[in-house]
This record gives structure tokens, C-alpha cells and sequence, in this order.
């Protein structure tokens, strides 16, 4: 099954809750979501029921990789239970994003339910600088605690840095000293422009080109081929063999021609770009008693138009256009 662009579908990312324990200044600010902000409530979130039906559907057609993302995943309640349910469909791959934070009690439960790997998201090493980050106080030796955790587990881990310029861009090498030679890929994200938009400019962007060039003058740095067309990472192998990093270059080299990833959100909405303003409900009809061969129609139904390409389409005019919030959809 292919979309107009000649784009296989083969990765679904699947949001279980909006809610997040960490309130990130880039991405959940607590001027937006505070106290008075409408989370979804517990009966419009898919039941996990409804989400292992809604994947083994998309598995039929060809999903390969299932990531579960949030809000923050560990904090919907048995999520082990989810896991164990998605382990049992056959040659599927599942993946979980998680902020770190309950994985030093979870991680174990996790590898036992299934969980094929796991991407923590630390975006500084340097704890008064993560305290800030977060917005909630939160140590950052707990979330290296977590990892630790995760690889203990035998979970192998990945771990996703968002740059942002001011933020926490004098971090870079730090970060890079903290994960060479552990095992753990460690990945660059470029900042992007998404839901409350919070007045991002291109200038906040820490480009790709001067992430590596910056690790590079400490520790030089070769290029590595990608795994896959799909891959949405840039790599580089440390010259001294000990290991390698990624960036992911959403904004300055954007891949939306290898983008084969659908994301279904917490209510059951699908959403074909992580830039789409709305999504395709699914949770209707799932309720409504809808047979998997319907299922199948629609879905094929909306991959086989989609043309969605907006980061390669994306100025400072359409960074300015309503989007729909990281922390709903699980970037
Ligand atoms: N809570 C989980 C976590 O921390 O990984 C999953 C959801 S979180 C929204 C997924 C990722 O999106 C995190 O790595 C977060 O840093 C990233 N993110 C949030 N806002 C972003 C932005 N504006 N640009 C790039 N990445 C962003």
C-alpha cells in the first residue's frame, strides 16, 4: 500500500494519554498547561482493547514498528499490560519514547511484557539546566537512573536530545561525553514548530551541520550510510570507535520522502504528518462495531491519498500556521 508519493506505510506511532509528568518549556509550558488545561478524559482515550485491535489492523497492512509515545506513556496505568497485548502480534517491532522518569520502577516490568527497545528523551545532562527543562524540579540523575535501568533490563536504549538555541545548546558536548562509549545512541533532535507554536523561529534552530561540527572538534567524527530510506536520523561514527551519534534534522534536512509514519493520537484520531491539523477519526467507528475489513478500507482509504510533505514545504509562514500540540500527538 502506497500514498500518492509512492510512500509505504510501515511505522505507526501510538499516543496513550496526553498527559505528561514533566511540564517542558519547549513543548508543555505551564502557561498552557496548567491547572486549568482540558486533558482528555479516561473514557475518550482508546482502552487498550481498542488500540492492540486498531494495530493488529494496521500490522495487516504492513506495520512493522509500533512506538508508544504520550504525553508520557509511563504514567497511563498498567501500561505493561498494553505492551504484553501488542507482544502478541506476530513480527512486530515495539518501541517506546519515554522522558525517563518512572522507568527505574517500570523498565523490568516493560522487557518481561514484550518491549522490543526504548528512547529516553534527556535534553541536558547538567542538572540545574534539566531542573529548568523540565519545569518540574525533576533530578536528572533519576533519568539516568532510568536508562541504567532500561539497559539492566536488557531493553537496548536510545536517547533523544532536543536542541534548542539558548536553551541548552552550551550542552551538546557534555551530552556527547556523557554517552560515548556506553552503548547507547545517543540523537540530536532539531527543534520544531509545533502545536502552541510559543513563538518559534528559525533562529532557535541548532542546525544538524553545526551539532556534529561542534562533537566533531572534540571528537572527530566520519559519516555512517543510513540503515534505511525511512531512517529519520543522520549518523556519525566517533573516529576512536567508541560509538556513534545521530541527529534527527527535521527542519534543516527535512525527509519526507522516505516518511512512511502514521500516528494514531490518545482518542484514536490518525494523523498521517506530524504538521496535520486534524486527524481521521477512528475511535467512532471502533465504537460503533465496525468489522476489521471496514477497518482496512478506511485506512487504506486515507494512507492511499496522502501527500502530506511539510517539512519540506515549511517557511516562517506556515511555522506560524495552528498545529496540533507535541504532547497530544507524540511527535
Ligand atoms: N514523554 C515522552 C518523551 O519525553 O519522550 C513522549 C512524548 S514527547 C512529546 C516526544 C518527544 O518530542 C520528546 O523527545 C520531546 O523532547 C520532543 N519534542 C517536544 N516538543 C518538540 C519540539 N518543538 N521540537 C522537537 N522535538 C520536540
Amino acid at each position: 500500500m502506497r500514498d500518492r508519493l509512492g510512500r509505504p506505510l510501515e511505522t505507526l506511532r501510538v499516543s496513550i494519554t496526553d498527559r505528561c509528568n514533566f511540564r517542558c518549556v519547549y513543548c508543555m509550558p505551564k502557561e498552557v498547561f496548567g491547572r486549568e488545561y482540558a486533558f482528555l478524559d479516561r473514557k475518550e482515550l482508546l482502552s487498550f482493547e481498542e488500540i492492540a485491535r486498531v494495530v493488529g489492523v494496521f500490522a495487516g497492512l504492513g506495520v512493522r514498528t509500533v512506538r508508544l509515545t504520550g504525553g508520557e506513556p509511563l504514567v497511563r496505568r498498567d501500561v505493561e499490560r498494553l505492551v504484553a497485548q501488542l507482544a502478541s502480534i506476530p513480527d512486530l517491532e515495539l518501541a517506546l519514547t519515554t522522558n525517563g522518569a518512572l522507568l527505574p520502577q517500570k523498565a523490568q516490568a516493560l522487557a518481561d511484557a514484550g518491549l522490543s527497545r526504548v528512547t529516553v528523551s534527556l535534553d541536558s545532562v547538567d542538572d540545574a539546566q534539566f531542573r529548568a527543562l523540565n519545569d518540574v524540579d525533576f533530578p536528572v540523575d533519576r533519568v539516568l537512573e532510568g536508562i541504567d535501568a532500561a539497559a539492566a533490563a536488557g531493553l537496548p536504549v536510545k536517547v533523544n536530545a532536543v536542541v534548542k538555541r539558548g536553551a541548552n545548546d552550551d550542552g551538546i558536548v557534555a551530552l556527547a561525553e556523557r554517552f560515548r562509549g556506553t552503548g547507547h545512541v545517543l540523537r540530536f533532535i532539531e527543534y520544531m514548530d509545533v502545536g502552541h507554536t510559543n513563538g518559534w523561529r528559525l533562529d532557535d534552530v541548532v542546525p544538524a551541520d553545526e551539532i556534529v561540527e561542534r562533537i566533531g572538534a572534540v571528537w572527530p567524527l566520519d559519516p555512517v550510510d543510513p540503515e534505511s530510506p525511512d531512517s529519520t536520523s543522520l549518523r556519525w561514527r566517533y573516529r576512536d570507535g567508541k560509538g556513534e551519534i545521530g541527529v534527527i534534522a527535521s527542519v534543516t534536512k527535512p525527509f519526507c520522502g522516505g516518511c512512511s509514519r502514521a500516528r494514531l493520537s490518545a482518542e484514536g484520531r490518525l494523523y498521517t504528518c506530524l504538521f496535520a491539523l486534524r486527524g481521521h477519526d477512528l475511535r467512532a467507528p471502533l465504537r460503533a462495531g465496525a468489522t476489521d475489513e471496514e477497518l482496512v478500507e478506511t485506512l487504506r482509504g486515507v494512507w492511499t491519498k496522502r501527500t502530506d510533505r511539510y517539512s519540506e514545504l515549511r517557511t516562517s509562514d506556515t511555522a506560524a500556521l495552528p498545529k496540533v500540540e507535541m504532547s497530544y500527538i507524540g511527535g
